[in-house]
C-alpha cells in the first residue's frame, strides 16, 4: 500500500515507515497516487494521535495520552524512545484493525526482542509489570509475551557484574557454499589460496587480543569459533589454531569453548581429538534438515547418513555438549517435513537444538530465485514453529535465546533451546549485548558494551580473507585504542 503521511517532524518519518511495514511489508510513503492519508500528531508530554481522515469515522482515529512513562523508575533517556513507541503503537493499532492484521511481534521490528524485557527489568519493574507493558505498550501477543518473559528470566542469571568478555573467532571458509548462506564465508574450492595468509593474520590477532586481555584484566567467559566452518581447515592448521586459542585466550575463568563443526563431512576422529586436547566443551554439528533431497537442493555436500555418523563419532569420543541446527521453511519442505526432521534429531539426544527460520537474504546465492521457489506457506510455517517448540519442551528442552531477522518467513524467529544447565553462554551474551564481545578473524564483529545503560559500539573485521590479511595491522591498533577509550 502507498501512504501519504503528514507529520510535524520529518525525523519521525523513518519510524512511521517501520511501523507501516509491520502491517504491510510492501508499504511505501509517497506524495502522490497514494491509497491512504495518515496524519501523525504528538506532543512532548506523550500524547499521540494517528488520524486517517479518509476512513469511516468510527475507525479513523487512534489517540493516547501515555501515563506509564511518568513512573519515576523510567529515566529521561527513555523519553525519546517512548515517543517513537507510541507512534508505532498508534499506527499498528489503527491500521491493524482496519486491515484485520494482528502482528504477533506488535510494534517490535528489531532483531533482539528480549532486550526490551531486560531494559524494563533494569529500570526496576517486576516481571508482572514488565509483562503488562509488553502487552500494552509493545502490543505483543500473550504467547510471544510469555515466551520473551520465559527466555529473559532464564537469561538473567548469566549477566555478570565482573569485567568479563566473550570472544568470537570467525573462520570464513567452508568446503562449498550452501545456497541459502549469507554468512561471511567463501568456498575452499575457489579460495583455498587465501587460507595461509588469513591464518597468519589470525595468529597475530590472537596474540594482540591476549595482550589486550592482560592489559585490561578481562576475564574471558566464553570462546566461540564459528564461521564459516572451522573444521574445514586441514588438521594441522585446525589443531594449531585450537592450541593458540587455548594457550593465549582461554583461562580458568572460561566457562565454555565452542567450535562450529557445522558441516558433518569436515569432522573426523583426528579433529575431534584435537578439540579434546584443546579443552573444547561444545560443538555444533548441523543437519539443517533430515531429508536427503533437500540437502542436495540447498547445496550441502553431505547426506543424512553422514550427519548421523559424524554425531556418533563425536558422542563416542567426547563429552562435548552437542548443538544441532535445523531450518524451517526450506524450499520443497512443508511444516510436516520439518517436524519429522525435529523428531529424528531428537532421537540423537543433542543437548542443544537451534531452530532457524529461512530468511531469504540478498547475500544468498539463490536470492533472485526465491519468488520461483515452492516455499512453505506462512500459516504452515507458523504452526510448525509452535508445534516444534511444544515437541521439544516435552523432551525437556527450553528456549534460552531468540532473535529475528529481516525478511524472515512468516514473521517467525530463530530460537535456541537447551536441556537444563547446557545453555550456550556466548549466544546469550552476543544476543543481549550485556557483555563486550571481542571479535577476531573474518567478518567477526567486536561489540564494546559500556556505560550503565549498556551502550554498544560495533566494529566488523573485513569479511574477505585477503582484506583481513592486508589490514590486520591497522585493525589491531584500532581495536586496542577503542578498547582503552571505552573500557580502560
Ligand atoms: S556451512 Fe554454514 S557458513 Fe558454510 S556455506 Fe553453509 S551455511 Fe554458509
Amino acid at each position: 500500500m502507498k501512504f501519504f503521511v503528514e507529520i510535524q517532524d520529518a525525523r519521525q518519518l523513518a519510524n512511521v515507515i517501520a511501523a507501516l511495514k509491520i502491517i504491510d511489508p510492501q508499504a511505501e510513503v509517497t506524495e502522490e497516487h497514494y491509497d491512504l492519508r495518515l496524519i501523525v500528531e504528538y506532543s512532548s508530554n506523550f500524547w499521540v494521535r494517528i488520524w486517517a481522515p479518509d476512513l469511516p469515522e468510527d475507525e479513523n482515529l487512534w489517540e493516547m495520552q501515555d501515563q506509564d512513562i511518568f513512573d519515576p523508575r523510567y529515566q529521561e533517556s527513555d523519553y525519546p524512545k517512548r515517543l517513537k513507541e507510541l507512534i508505532r503503537l498508534g499506527i499498528i493499532s489503527l491500521l491493524g484493525k482496519r486491515f484485520d492484521r494482528k502482528p504477533i511481534w506488535g510494534t517490535l521490528s528489531a532483531v533482539r526482542p528480549t532486550k526490551i524485557f531486560h531494559h524494563l527489568r533494569q529500570r526496576g519493574f517486576s516481571v508482572a509489570e514488565t509483562r503488562q507493558k509488553l502487552l500494552t505498550i509493545y502490543a505483543l501477543t500473550p504467547e510471544i509475551t510469555d515466551l520473551l518473559i520465559e527466555i529473559g528470566t532464564r537469561q538473567e542469571k548469566f549477566f555478570q557484574p565482573a569485567r568479563t568478555v566473550s570472544l568470537y573467532i570467525g573462520i570464513p571458509f567452508c568446503p562449498s557454499r550452501c545456497r541459502y548462506c549469507s554468512f561471511a564465508a567463501v568456498s575452499l574450492e575457489t579460495h583455498h589460496h587465501l587460507v595461509k595468509g588469513f591464518l597468519e593474520a589470525l595468529h597475530l590477532e590472537i596474540a594482540a587480543t591476549r595482550q589486550l586481555i592482560r592489559e585490561h584484566g578481562f576475564q574471558v567467559e566464553s570462546v566461540y569459533i564459528g564461521g564459516g566452518t572451522p573444521t574445514s581447515l586441514n588438521l594441522a592448521d585446525f589443531a594449531e589454531l585450537l592450541q593458540a586459542v587455548q594457550g593465549s585466550l582461554v583461562s580458568e575463568h572460561t566457562r565454555e569453548f565452542t567450535v562450529e563443526a557445522g558441516r558433518p563431512e569436515t569432522i573426523d576422529a583426528d579433529k575431534i581429538q584435537a578439540m579434546k586436547n584443546a579443552g573444547v566443551t561444545r560443538v555444533c554439528v548441523n543437519p539443517q534438515t533430515m531429508k536427503d533431497e533437500t540437502l542436495q537442493l540447498i547445496g550441502r555436500r553431505h547426506s543424512v547418513a553422514q550427519f548421523i555418523q559424524a554425531v556418533m563419532m563425536v558422542e563416542q569420543m567426547s563429552h562435548f555438549i552437542v548443538n544441532m541446527d535445523l531450518i524451517l521453511g526450506l524450499p520443497g519442505e512443508n511444516g510436516a517435513d520439518f517436524l519429522q526432521s525435529c523428531q529424528q534429531v531428537l532421537q540423537l539426544k543433542p543437548e542443544n537444538i537451534t531452530i532457524h527460520t529461512l530468511a531469504p537474504k540478498r547475500a544468498a546465492a539463490w536470492h533472485k530465485d526465491f519468488a520461483a521457489l515452492d516455499l512453505t506457506q506462512e500459516q504452515d510455517i507458523g504452526k510448525a514453529w509452535n508445534e516444534a517448540l511444544s515437541m521439544l519442551r516435552r523432551e525437556n528442552y527450553f528456549p534460552y535465546y531468540i532473535y529475528r531477522q529481516r525478511s524472515i518467513l512468516a514473521e517467525q524467529a530463530n530460537i535456541g533451546l537447551a536441556r537444563p544447565e547446557t545453555e550456550n553462554i556466548y549466544n546469550i551474551q552476543m544476543m543481549e549485548e550485556r557483555e563486550t564481545i571481542l571479535g577476531l578473524g573474518g567478518g567477526a564483529i567486536t561489540k564494546w558494551v559500556f556505560g550503565s545503560d549498556y551502550q554498544v559500539l560495533r566494529l566488523q573485521n573485513p569479511k574477505c580473507p585477503a582484506t583481513y590479511h592486508r589490514d590486520i595491522g591497522k585493525l589491531i591498533v584500532k581495536k586496542a585504542q577503542q578498547t582503552r577509550l571505552l573500557l580502560g
